[in-house]
């Protein structure tokens, strides 16, 4: 969003400097410094520099500092001096938005080098042994293995993951290993050379993949819920959404779509909701079951579950969802398409 000159001075323009001044003052990094915004108590944010010339370097940040929240100030102050320069952390994804509190903030430091290679045998002698002695994370706990495997040959390697869970089920620490082994944590020699000649981009420009509830790699596409298009469970496979290990999805206004409709009352919410939905299967050709099939033998398992009144006030829509939900009990296929 373009901001008027007044509004760019009031907010600090022109009396910052930024992360490409490599040679700002350095100030004592406690007190953590308010930046511009009103009202004026807002405690600036941390975050470590990607720009080439002062990569890894500390500073602080309007905590708004998202280039597409229009209510940010241009507040920065350098935390780290050039002495804490290391143009390695380029070679690591981050998120662009991404900032901390000071006292939340953890500093990047460089992973350990690569494992060497293995070969088939090798990698199957450490699985071996790795399951019966189990690596610790970095909690301390053992770590627990996941095998989220489907199909054949199957599509991913297990893994292991710390054991314990927050509250809303994620992993406590990001430990993450194969099940033969710690994973690479450096681009190889190869990848380097292909960002220096810009052949491809750094991978500072580029955020993490996303990773659902269960720690596999996100999918793409018209999420379960088909709310909206985004991310979700990567353990899915087919149209319908087969193998879900975990009901996690995410999509662009989520949040705000989950707030409104929690704050909209029957009958609007499901017709809300059902808007959103036929728009999502119209906008992205989701494959639906036919409606022969659906008033037929979904609807009669429908009645067995729930009873005959709740079959009788059952609607298409009451179908599809209850067949969403029990996937696994219909053979495929289930069009003619
Ligand atoms: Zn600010
Ligand atoms: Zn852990
Ligand atoms: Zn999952």
């Amino acid at each position: 969003m373009a901001m008027s000159d007044a509004r760019y001075k009031l907010l600090g323009g022109g009396q910052y400097p930024s992360e490409c001044d490599e040679d700002a003052p350095v100030p004592p990094a406690l007190p953590v410094p308010f930046c511009r915004c009103e009202p004026g108590n807002q405690l600036a944010e941390v975050k470590q520099s990607r720009h080439p010339k002062t990569a890894g370097r500390a500073f602080y940040i309007c905590k708004w500092n998202d280039s597409l929240n229009p209510c940010h100030c241009l507040f920065f102050q350098w935390i780290d001096g050039p002495d804490k320069f290391d143009p390695r952390i380029r070679l690591f994804p981050y998120y662009r938005s991404e900032s901390w509190a000071f006292n939340e903030f953890r500093r990047w430091v460089p992973p350990p080098l690569n494992p060497p290679p293995m070969t088939e045998e090798e990698k199957q002698e450490a699985a071996i042994y790795r399951v019966n002695n189990p690596p610790k994370c970095h909690c301390g706990v053992r770590a627990k293995l996941q095998r989220p495997n489907i199909g054949v040959p199957p599509k991913f390697t297990p893994f292991f993951r710390c054991s314990l869970k927050t509250r809303d089920g994620w992993p406590a620490c990001d430990f993450n290993e194969y099940i033969y082994g710690p994973r690479s944590h450096w681009s190889t020699e190869e990848e380097v050379r292909e960002f220096e000649s810009g052949k491809k981009p750094w991978p500072c420009t580029t955020t993490p993949s996303l990773r659902c509830k269960c720690g596999i790699l996100a999918t793409k596409g018209v999420v379960p819920s088909e709310l909206g298009y985004g991310y979700y469970c990567g353990n899915s496979y087919g149209e319908y959404w087969e193998g879900r290990t975990c009901d996690w999805e995410w999509f662009e206004g989520r949040y705000e779509l989950m707030l409104q409709l929690g704050r909209t009352k029957e009958p609007w919410k499901s017709r809300d909701t059902l808007n959103r939905k036929l728009k999502i299967r119209k906008d992205y050709q989701v494959t639906l079951p036919l409606e022969s099939f659906l008033s037929g033998p979904v609807l009669q398992d429908l009645r067995r579950e729930y009873g005959k009144k709740a079959a009788e006030k059952a609607t298409l829509e009451d179908c599809i969802v209850y067949w969403r939900r029990n996937r696994s009990k219909y053979p495929r296929p289930l069009t003619d398409r």
